[in-house]
């Protein structure tokens, strides 16, 4: 069993927090407070749970790395570790390869590898490119393995093919990655789960999974299937899309013990089926916010889930699915409003405004011009409600289109 499979013991906690520590009085990043931590201040550390078939375990919170990181020494990075948070998620195309230049920075200089588990994606969903996807990844990670490689936002099950398969099958053999799998926000996820369950050799899928859609039946049904047959289940997009509704939400950070954002997480954590759930965590307060859900173990009561139920119902119509071959269907236009509405999300509630511009940016230039456009027949298609064209009004503003 590799040490980033397991919780960081005593010695190396205080191994990692002196390299931080030490880096930090380099750096000036970090304060002198930080740089011992673990069992020796008390520091509790984040509950594991095995990831599938794979019998490795992973914290229940992941560093979700597509964030604006310290090119040269996360601190945020560094702190989580602390905590036994040693999961970091990146991908080829965060920051343009920036993230994994970050991620491979960081735990060079920690002379940490063995213990952070390195999950990263490819783009590419042919075999060979991902291949290529995966040498150029790991040279910017400066390692030599991962120990997951995801298809990153995988959309149709046909590239679950039998070519994959055996890339998959020689890249473990190569020891260039540890276990194979995929993400995915696509509308046809449960179809998803359920090819990956029939498939045998996906050993790790991560999927948008929160607090709206836990009653979907035949997401439910393929998370049972995906169970059985041992594919572990990471979970993304806890939040439940919150574009442009700040207002709304901020009622509900009062109520109970928990933060909105905490007790959305706990209760994806209440689902047993998930291994652990992912985050970016732009800011210490984050991060903070995110240890002290997972750490604390008292579950949720019933005012939280009935809070939770509440706030879900009240902002349905802000919320965005991404089912978005329903409302593009409905406009006279080659607009992407699934994909506008997440840029528009990460701009606007996660205040990642750079990145949320440059993803906007980079869509077809006819899907980017909005307005204009009549959205009426999209506000009509939409199952949810959603106001489509108060979206891409605000988005017209936000991206300049
Ligand atoms: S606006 Fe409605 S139909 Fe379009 S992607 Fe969002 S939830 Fe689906």
């Amino acid at each position: 069993m590799r040490k980033a499979d397991k919780k960081i013991s005593r010695r190396e906690m205080l191994k990692l927090s002196a390299a931080a520590g030490a880096m930090a009085a380099t750096s000036g990043v970090l304060g002198a407070e930080k740089l011992f931590a673990g069992e020796e201040e008390g520091l509790p550390q984040i509950p594991r749970r095995v990831l599938g078939k794979t019998g490795s375990t992973i914290p229940i919170l992941l560093f979700g790395a597509a964030v604006q990181l310290d090119p040269d020494f996360d601190p945020k990075i560094a702190e989580g570790l602390r905590y036994g948070l040693n999961y970091i998620d990146a991908a080829d195309c965060y920051g343009g390869a920036t993230c994994e230049m970050a991620v491979g920075n960081l735990v060079a200089k920690l002379d940490a590898r063995e213990d952070v588990w390195i999950t990263s994606k490819s783009d590419r969903h042919d075999p060979k490119g991902l291949e290529k996807t995966l040498q150029r990844g790991l040279e910017h990670l400066q390692t030599d393995y991962v120990d997951l490689y995801f298809m990153h936002n995988l959309k149709e099950a046909k590239y679950l093919s039998d070519d994959m398969r055996r890339m998959a099958e020689k890249l473990k053999k190569e020891g260039k990655i540890r276990y194979f799998g995929f993400s995915t926000h696509a509308p046809a996820c449960a179809q998803l789960l359920t090819a990956a369950a029939e498939a045998g050799w996906i050993d790790a899928i991560m999927f948008r999974y929160n607090f709206r859609i836990y009653g979907e039946k035949e997401l439910n049904d393929a998370m049972d299937e995906c169970v059985k047959a041992g594919v572990g289940l990471i979970a993304m997009k806890t939040q439940g899309s919150e574009a442009s509704f700040r207002d709304a939400w901020r009622k509900y950070t009062s109520e109970g013990r928990w933060t909105k954002h905490q007790a959305v997480l706990k209760a994806v954590w209440a689902d047993s089926r998930i291994t652990a759930a992912v985050s970016s965590m732009e800011s210490f307060t984050q991060l903070r916010e995110n240890i002290a859900a997972a750490v604390d173990r008292e579950e949720l009561g019933r005012a939280d889930w009935e809070a939770i139920e509440r706030y879900a119902a009240e902002t349905r119509r802000y919320a965005c699915d991404g089912c978005d071959h329903i409302c593009n269907a409905a406009v006279d236009a080659p607009v992407r409003i699934g994909d506008t509405m997440r840029f528009l999300m990460y701009h606007e509630v996660y205040g990642e405004r750079e990145k949320a511009k440059r993803l906007f940016a980079g869509l077809p230039g006819e899907a980017k011009r909005l307005r204009g456009v009549d959205f009426s027949g999209a506000d009509s298609a939409c199952p949810h409600g959603v106001d489509v064209a108060a979206h891409m009004a605000r988005s017209a503003e936000v991206f300049n289109a």
